[in-house]
């Protein structure tokens, strides 16, 4: 088991290394908040260890990109403040547990093992158009209650599009998103993709969801004709 241990004090991440590494765990120290976040994405660590007052960048920031990034690698968050209002911060931004400073380390340990024996959090998302339902964390998607054949990139299309309902998309915005090329003004691609989507999401169906949006591009939305 990998530990990510993101902490400025060298007394602490001295103890922490040394106690975690006695119980068999691999562990790797970075002292601020930048390093933290590169290493947090770089590694495939089960754990992260992370303190909030960092150098650099805080904890919540490193928290919050890590996230932003899709990445459910579990965190533990070290705070020396026990206000409620930094543990519902953390919490909010996805920490799994938090522990206050100072701390001993049977504590530690024990936190440590039942979010490691919990697994990641994989909060289930869904969004809802009318009565499209895209499962984010599982891929799946459904309407009217029957599954619908998606690949990757149609799911990502749509998840693109659900995210923003009812909000107009030009084919650039769309391309940049979805695909991560300038298509140039080329949107053939984007073009055949919509086609083939609509072809699994609207054409079974009396409803229609997507929309073109005459000289900018689509939008994803129920309308009531
Ligand atoms: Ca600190």
């Amino acid at each position: 088991m990998r530990v990510l241990v993101i902490e400025d004090e060298l007394k602490t991440s001295a103890y922490l290394r040394q106690g975690l590494s006695e119980n068999g765990f691999t562990v790797e120290v970075c002292a601020n908040g930048e390093d933290g976040l590169h290493q947090a994405l770089s590694v495939g660590n089960d754990l992260i260890i992370l303190d909030v007052m960092l150098p650099k960048r805080d904890g919540w920031s490193v928290l919050a990109a890590l996230r932003k990034a899709g990445r459910q690698t579990p965190v533990l968050f070290l705070t020396a403040r026990d206000t409620v209002y930094d543990k519902v911060k953390g919490l909010e931004l996805g920490a799994d547990d938090y522990l206050i400073k100072p701390f001993d380390f049977a504590e530690l340990l024990a936190h440590v093992r039942t979010i490691l024996r919990r697994g990641p959090a994989r909060q289930a998302e869904v969004l809802q158009v009318a009565d499209l339902q895209l499962d984010t964390v599982r891929r799946k998607a459904t309407r009217a209650g029957s599954r619908l054949e998606l690949t990757a990139k149609e799911f990502a299309l749509l998840e693109f599009l659900a995210r923003r309902q009812s909000e107009p998309l030009s084919r650039t915005i769309i391309a940049e998103q979805v695909w991560d090329v300038n298509f140039d003004s080329d949107f053939n691609v984007l073009e055949v993709a919509i086609r083939r989507l609509r072809s699994k999401v609207d054409d079974p169906f009396q409803k229609k969801l997507i929309h073109t949006v005459r000289g900018v591009g689509y939008v994803l939305e129920e309308r009531s004709e």
